[in-house]
């Protein structure tokens, strides 16, 4: 289920990882490649379930995570996929153990697991809690069975209302849902419908993507035979405004464009990736960024797996980003919040003066309604968050300069 990307609201091509820094509390994230089945739509690094791989696979997520030896800060645990809520509590028990054994682990640190509806029972609910999981992300999509089935997703709508009130019922009083806009066959009532029922349910936290659908897709082809299409990019900025303002209406407060919470319940670990923080990955793919240099690990589980448990290097890609790229990164991701750029934390950290530097290339935007400039922070109108991408090629540009 992890994160999805969408044309309209994420940076063009970029996944949210910000540049480096100084030393910070650091977020830990732990990719989890396993699923049930393969949804139509997903571009995500996973495969299928197979209960040996993932024995291997945990063990070598231990032993990685034990190679780490300096005890730096760390306040989030991310356990993100794939499919995590596929591990068995005791599983995810031993890696937040490892985790306290690598890191000195704050004693309110947020620990957030992504769950599939249809994998958790009350019993695995209540071992998850107990491993020490305080957040649950579930991946929903819809409250509509017809919409859920053209994803080729396991779940139906009651099966996710049921999994939401068996974690209340456990006792997780951080739950975050996802749902996807766009998708094919959805009117605008279709969509609102679906933003109702989860305000109806009354989550902490709530996440609203655009459906992309890459070129490579099975879901492609199942459009193209079933007549399916998407509405009007007209109706999909409806969709995205009138999703917002029903949620401000019932208490969230946006932070982020995708992202509304209820007051403190915002991601503390996504809010890493979008102020400029470092974090450490482990597993599969898993990325990070920590002193200015960013890394990633082979994607292959099976190679994974192998170098771990052979002693190997399970890094394929590192790279020192420069002053620049730094600069670049934090101001794409600072723009996604709804507070906006820093002028004075950019000034501080990058020794750029951001409305000096950009200001008559965003000057357009301004004009339009899209963005505001008050002397102290750069930020985003909620109809300019919906032009986010071509905003903030203003930033890019001037790399490239
Ligand atoms: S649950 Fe579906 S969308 Fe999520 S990672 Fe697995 S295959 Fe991809």
């Amino acid at each position: 289920m992890a994160r999805r990307s969408s044309r309209l609201l994420t940076p063009q091509g970029r996944s949210p990882q910000p540049g480096v820094i100084q030393s910070t509390v650091l977020g830990v994230y732990i990719h989890v490649p396993f699923c049930s089945a393969i949804c139509n739509y997903c571009n995500f690094n996973r495969g299928l379930f197979d209960a040996a791989l993932k024995a291997r696979y945990v063990r070598a997520l231990r032993e990685e995570i034990r190679r780490v030896t300096d005890g730096a800060p760390a306040d989030t645990i991310f356990f993100g996929g794939g499919t995590p809520s596929l591990l068995e509590p005791a599983e995810i028990r031993e890696l937040i153990e490892a985790c306290r054994g690598a890191f000195t682990l704050g004693r309110h640190a947020e620990i957030t697991l992504e769950a599939n509806p249809e994998t958790v029972t009350a019993e695995r609910l209540e071992g998850f809690r107990a491993a020490g999981v305080n957040r649950l992300s579930y991946g929903v999509q819809s409250f509509r069975d017809d919409e859920l089935a053209r994803l080729s997703r396991l779940h139906s709508a009651t099966r996710a209302r049921d999994a939401f009130a068996l974690a209340r019922a456990a006792g997780f009083d951080n739950i975050s849902l996802d749902l996807m806009m766009w998708l094919p066959q959805q009117s605008v009532a279709d969509w609102l419908g679906s933003v109702d029922a989860l305000i109806a349910l009354g989550p902490d936290h709530a996440s609203l993507y655009l459906l992309e659908i890459y070129p490579n897709a099975p879901l492609r082809d199942e459009m193209a035979r079933g007549r399916w299409s998407v509405a009007p990019d007209d109706d999909a900025a409806e969709m995205y405004l009138e999703a917002m303002a029903r949620l401000d209406a019932a208490g969230y407060q946006q932070y982020e464009i995708s992202n509304v919470a209820r007051p403190g319940r915002e991601s503390r670990h996504n809010m890493k990736y979008w102020t400029d923080q470092e974090w450490l990955g482990f597993g599969c793919g898993a990325h990070s960024t920590r002193d200015g240099v960013r890394w990633k690990n082979v994607s292959s589980t099976a190679d994974y797996i192998d170098a771990v448990t052979g002693g190997g290097h399970v890094i394929t890609e590192v790279r020192r980003l420069s002053p620049e790229e730094r600069l670049e990164e934090a101001l794409f991701t600072e723009l996604r919040l709804a507070a906006g750029i820093d002028v004075e934390r950019i000034r501080r950290r990058y020794g750029v003066d951001v409305w000096a530097r950009f200001g008559k290339d965003l000057q357009v935007f301004l004009e339009q309604g899209l963005l505001v400039y008050d002397g102290a922070r750069v930020l985003l109108t909620r109809r300019g968050m919906l032009l986010a991408n071509e905003i903030m090629t203003v930033f890019l540009s001037s790399t490239v300069r």
